[in-house]
């Protein structure tokens, strides 16, 4: 009988690993570990031949050294800036994501904070815990019909929080330096960021963390929002430059924020963004609903199986490796 392959699975966040072990039953050992950091994990990658990855990294082209038999990375989440991909394409490795498995979760969670910010609905439950039942405090607030949404990042999640704001009368705009407008049938108008930022009520970012997205939300483009619009991250932390958002908070330059991911995650406690009346915070919870963990826990160990019985994975995220893996696809 063949030797089983061995697949090391950097970190997960949830309770069973059922999922994982049916997909690669019979194919490949599964070495389960919950680590933060690539230290914590090397030791156990030398002779692995894939490995699963929720939130643990950076992983650079040293640790790609490290595991001179891998072939493929396969992130579960969307976003692979856990993974250093060029480092991956010069190593042969592929590197895969999982699209789709939560867009709709993240829409609801994003348009859920932005409404919670127009409506003011966690200061007046903070209120009324703390024994109020009063108006003013929550005082100004401005239907959302009419208001304008800027969407930064115009990609599956940007496209369906158009819908979503298109179906409250919002006036949607976005700003996306490869997406065109009509592109996909959906209604909004592309502009620049400049003009973006000053027009929009409600700036929310959805786009990938980047090189060129890091810290794109600072001093400057903050300066150049309303000061009674609404900044929604429910894409990456580094987008925004905490310290920058803090200023600004002190200094009225925003109305507010609502922040599913932060920089660092999670906040120190105590930390200036916590605790603020025109503040909220959700733990990185955008992703999760019962249905998307089903697609979260399918899709990684998926692609691993895939590669690992000579088949192309479903979403490669550096496809110039094919042709020239290490896995000879
Ligand atoms: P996507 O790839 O479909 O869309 C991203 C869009 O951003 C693309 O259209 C791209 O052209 C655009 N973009 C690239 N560079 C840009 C720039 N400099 N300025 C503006 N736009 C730029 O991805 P998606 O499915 O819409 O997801 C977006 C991000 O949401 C992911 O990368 C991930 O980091 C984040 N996310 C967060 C959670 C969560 O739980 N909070 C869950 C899933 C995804």
């Amino acid at each position: 009988m063949a030797k089983k392959a061995k697949v090391v699975l950097t970190d997960y966040v949830w309770e069973s690993l059922d999922v994982e072990k049916k997909t690669l039953e019979g194919l490949a050992e599964l070495v389960a570990l919950k680590t933060k950091t690539p230290e914590e994990f090397v030791s156990y990658i030398g002779d692995c031949d894939a490995l699963l990855n929720t939130y643990a990294g950076p992983i650079t082209a040293d640790v790609m050294a490290r595991m001179p038999g891998c072939k493929i990375i396969a992130r579960y989440g969307i976003g692979v800036d856990t993974i250093d991909l060029e480092a991956a394409t010069k190593a042969g490795i592929i590197v895969t994501n999982n699209p789709t498995y939560c867009i709709e979760e993240v829409v609801e969670h994003a348009m859920a904070l932005l409404m919670a910010c127009a409506r003011k609905v966690v200061l007046y439950d903070r209120l009324v815990r703390a024994g109020r039942w009063e108006v003013p405090p929550g005082k100004p607030m401005f239907r959302l019909s009419g208001n304008t949404l800027g969407l930064i990042g115009f990609g599956h999640i940007g496209q369906q929080m158009a819908v979503r704001a298109a179906a409250f009368g919002m006036r949607v705009l976005f700003f996306d330096p490869v997406i065109e407008e009509g592109q996909h049938g959906v209604k909004a108008k592309k502009v620049e960021l400049r003009e973006l930022l000053r027009e929009a009520d409600f700036v929310s970012l959805h786009p990938p963390l980047l090189p060129q997205t890091r810290k794109m939300i600072n001093d400057e483009t903050l300066r150049q929002m309303k000061p009674t619009a609404y900044l929604v991250n429910c894409a990456r932390g580094p987008i925004v430059d905490t310290d920058a958002l803090v200023r600004a908070l002190d200094a009225k330059v925003i109305a507010g924020c609502a922040l599913d991911t932060t920089d660092p995650e999670p906040l120190p406690d105590p930390h200036p963004l916590r605790g603020r009346e025109n503040v909220i915070i959700t733990p990185h919870t955008a992703w999760y609903s019962e249905q998307a963990m089903a697609g979260l826990q399918a899709g990684a160990p998926g692609e691993v199986r895939r590669v690992l019985t000579g088949q192309w994975p479903v979403n490669v995220v550096n496809p110039a490796v094919k042709g020239k893996n290490r896995a000879g696809l």
